[in-house]
């Protein structure tokens, strides 16, 4: 059997807004397009992905069996793609005598990688910073990046009212990929009111309960923390919140130096002690929630809190926008971006230094490197 021949043997029935996966034979439960995404988003395929990375290591000298060994650790992960594997791997050649043998076992191995990855690539599109949106625009905003899969599946309709779906009655619709069985549930599920948003602080996907604009997950650590690095990130990237922070530095070192010197050499320092640094505390920080609140400008915020005329001007520059990380720019630019390919691991050794050792850069590094300027409140801030 070759990749050329492979038939279309997944279905997705579709009543209302049920629908029911069959692979081959083999149907799965009864769910709707939302759960059965979220679950998929949800699940970790690093056990997965390593037994893959293993295999190819080997090629094109495979064993079915190790190969069958790789494939047995998708059925808790996700059971879809668990079926398809098998399904295919099935029918493999008894023995890889060829390399197309081999080739075709890689291919039925490598499918729900593939489908993961531009899952994740199309989640990121639609769902990175698109709570304000509606279901149409996030639709609007995957086409107008990936304009290929318009063609996957059949232009919708989102000219009825949001939560409608777009086919009546019972229809059936045939696959060959798992690609496109992620698709077409993405696309089921645009036509919903329940949507995926993309938590602030750990980056993970997950549905809000309420309609209401819901920057973090309900993780415990999102709950507790992220509010607060949101506003330690807004303020870092603030510049009158900056100077105020200094300004508290400086206060603060010169009130201990006053309070430190002997009476008679305080006259030449700068006039603050304890007292007066508390004082200016107190005014700094209601000052800050007053212009937090956007009660006062930066300018008169500034002014406000200058009472030790420290400050040679009150001119904010607002602070400047930042362009697209290359990580955003990579995904924008390829439906099947995949992270793990494009930042593999590597050593450098610089022979140009006078006492050379090598270097090693992980992937970690790269990815990070490359998602600069654009990352999870978790990332930036340390994983705690
Ligand atoms: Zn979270």
């Amino acid at each position: 059997m070759t990749v050329a021949a492979i038939e279309k043997i997944i279905r997705l029935f579709l009543d209302g807004k049920k629908i029911e996966i069959a692979v081959g034979e083999e149907r799965g439960e009864v769910t709707t397009a939302l759960e059965d995404l979220e679950r998929y988003i949800e699940a970790d395929y690093a056990p997965y992905r390593k037994a893959v990375d293993e295999l190819w290591m080997t090629y094109p000298y495979l064993d079915l069996e190790e190969a069958r060994r790789a494939a047995e650790l998708l059925e808790p992960i996700d059971r879809t793609s668990w079926q398809f594997v098998t399904h295919f791997l099935a029918r493999a050649a008894k023995e890889v005598r060829t390399e197309e043998d081999a080739g075709f076992i890689m291919w039925s191995l490598m499918e729900p990688l593939d489908a993961r990855t531009r899952t994740e690539n199309i989640f990121e599109i639609a769902f990175d910073g698109m709570e304000r949106a509606t279901q149409a625009e996030r639709y609007e905003k995957v086409i107008s990046t990936y304009p290929v899969l318009a063609q996957r599946i059949p232009p919708p309709s989102f000219e009825r009212s949001e939560g409608a779906i777009p086919f009546s009655g019972r229809m059936e619709f045939c696959l060959a990929s798992l690609r496109d069985l992620r698709w077409l549930e993405l696309f089921l599920h645009f036509h919903q009111k329940k949507r995926f948003a993309r938590c602030a602080c750990c980056w993970s996907y997950f549905v809000p309960k309420t309609k209401a604009e819901t920057k973090y997950c309900y993780r415990s650590f999102c709950q507790e923390h992220g509010a607060q690095l949101m506003r330690k990130r807004n303020a870092d990237a603030d510049p009158a919140l900056a100077i105020c922070d200094d300004m508290r530095h400086l206060l603060s070192e010169r009130a201990i130096r006053y309070e430190d010197a002997p009476p008679d050499r305080r006259a030449e320092l700068f006039q603050i002690d304890s007292v007066a640094f508390g004082a200016w505390s107190e005014l700094a920080s209601g000052k800050r929630k007053e212009y937090l609140a956007g009660k006062l400008t930066a300018e008169e915020f500034l002014r406000a809190i200058d009472t030790c005329h420290v400050l040679a001007s009150y001119d904010v520059t607002a602070p400047k926008k930042s362009g697209k990380s290359v990580w955003r720019q990579m995904v924008e630019r390829d439906l099947d971006f995949d992270p793990h390919m494009e930042f593999p691991a590597c050593m450098r050794l610089d022979l140009g230094r006078p006492d050379p050792q090598w270097q090693i850069t992980t992937s970690e590094e790269l990815r990070t490197k490359a998602q600069k300027g654009h990352q999870s409140l978790k990332d930036e801030y340390g994983k705690k």
